[in-house]
């Protein structure tokens, strides 16, 4: 019986015919519709935890595994399951490298309705993010941190999946997604890992209930393989930041670092305190405190200066003058018409037009509510920067992303749980 018969009966796979099945993908002997049957049987379907265990493991050893040079403390790296308006890595990195914490991340592109970091790290003109692993840990010695592309070495499976998953619709998965997050993890050589499983309408995992499961599994699969691990449960019913695409998002980092509050504050310094706790054997209260006095210091933001100069990049996002320009190219705006609640943001609808936008020249959106927010007659939900005005379609779908209710809506935690 076949891989895909098999999910389909939910009958026990094993770690040998996943092999050759993963393994037949990428040599080409198994044909690309055969794999999305595979993706797709298992998004309807799901895989037994051990299959899980068996893909993952699969995955890594398509590839090389990373080691780096011994510090002073372990290696750190963090990891989104993938969320809308998120930029906390351009706020943790920096903090992290600042507390002298060796930070280095291999990061994706865009997946489905959410950003990469890739996609991010671009808009700093000249920015390389192909650095190899000895230049990346080059600008490691001189800075404290870097943040590259996944190299064709690193989990070549999960590179493979990746991009099938993003263009066959196959992302939302519990073991797809443990699989692709944990093989790359277990692969990059860090041994200090938090990662970031987002809930909610903009996440792939809709319920608190399905992130559980999925951050479980994924802490039990790398405390198995003696990473020091912990996964923060977080919200993500709401952008979690306020700027959609990449030069918005990463002005928001950019507002964060220069003392701007809120949520994507909030979680990027729990996310930095929790690496700085794990790698240095410290409590959660030292590591929180240490991330704070360092964001609040200033340091962060020289730091990631410092960051994205060593990689090559132009650091005009970082002027005033280029945030006035670009906050001054409003394309269009939806308010608000009537008063009420904000009860629901469509984050995946949001986010994929956002992309759309940012693809046809845009710089992104800015959100400026939040589920639960009060708002009147004439309110701004959000609003477009473009050199050109946007289309009254693009207008009228953003706006359809955004439901008013007269009864407020149950207040949701920024951070659900923590899963160590
Ligand atoms: N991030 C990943 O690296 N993989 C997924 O499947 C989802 C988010």
């Amino acid at each position: 019986m076949d891989v895909v018969e098999r999910v389909e009966k939910k009958i026990p796979i094993g770690k040998a015919a996943l092999r050759d099945f993963v393994g037949g993908y990428l040599a080409g002997t198994v044909t690309k519709q055969r794999m999305t049957a595979f993706l797709r049987a298992v998004c309807k379907w799901g895989l037994s935890d051990e299959d899980a265990v068996y893909l993952t493991e699969v995955m890594l050893e398509s590839g090389e595994r990373l080691s780096f040079t011994p510090r002073q403390y372990p290696y750190a790296d963090k990891h989104s399951t993938g969320g809308v308006a998120d930029s906390t890595t351009l706020i943790v990195a920096p903090i992290v490298a600042t507390a002298g914490v060796p930070f280095l991340k291999m990061s994706g592109r865009k997946l489905g309705h959410t950003g990469g970091t890739i996609d991010k790290l671009e808009c700093f003109r000249g920015l390389r993010t192909d650095l190899t692993v000895a230049e990346a840990e080059e600008v490691v010695d001189k800075v404290g941190a870097a943040i590259i592309a996944q190299t064709q070495t690193l989990v070549p499976a999960d590179k493979a999946l990746y991009k099938l998953r993003d263009e066959t619709d196959t992302v939302k998965s519990l073991p797809l997604i443990a699989s692709s997050v944990v093989s790359k993890k277990l692969a990059s050589g860090a041994d200090v890992l938090v990662l970031d499983v987002k809930t909610g309408e903009g996440a792939f995992m809709d319920t608190v209930q399905e992130g559980a499961a999925l951050a479980r599994l994924m802490v039990r699969i790398l405390r198995d393989a003696g990473k020091r691990a912990a996964a923060f449960l977080t919200d993500m019913n709401s952008p979690l930041g306020e700027g959609v695409g990449g030069v918005m998002e990463v002005l928001d980092a950019i507002d964060v670092l220069e003392g701007a509050k809120g949520r994507l504050r909030e979680l990027s310094l729990r996310l930095a305190g929790k690496l700085i706790s794990l790698a240095k054997g410290v409590s959660d209260e030292v590591g929180l405190s240490e991330a704070k006095e360092i964001l609040e210091s200033g340091k962060a933001l020289e730091k990631l200066k410092e960051i994205v100069a060593a990689q090559g990049g132009a650091l005009d996002l970082f002027s005033e003058e280029t945030r006035r320009y670009v906050l001054s190219k409003t394309a269009g705006s939806v308010l608000s018409d009537k008063v009420g609640y904000v009860g629901k943001i469509d984050c995946v609808k949001l986010g994929n037009l956002a992309r759309e936008f940012e693809a046809g020249g845009g710089y992104g959106m800015v959100v400026r509510v939040k589920v639960g927010d009060h708002v009147r007659e004439g309110d701004s939900f959000a609003f477009l920067l473009s050199e050109r005005a946007a289309s009254s379609d693009l207008l009228a779908a953003l706006k359809s992303c955004f439901t008013v209710t007269d009864e407020k809506p149950a207040d949701t935690p920024l951070i659900y749980e923590i899963v160590t």
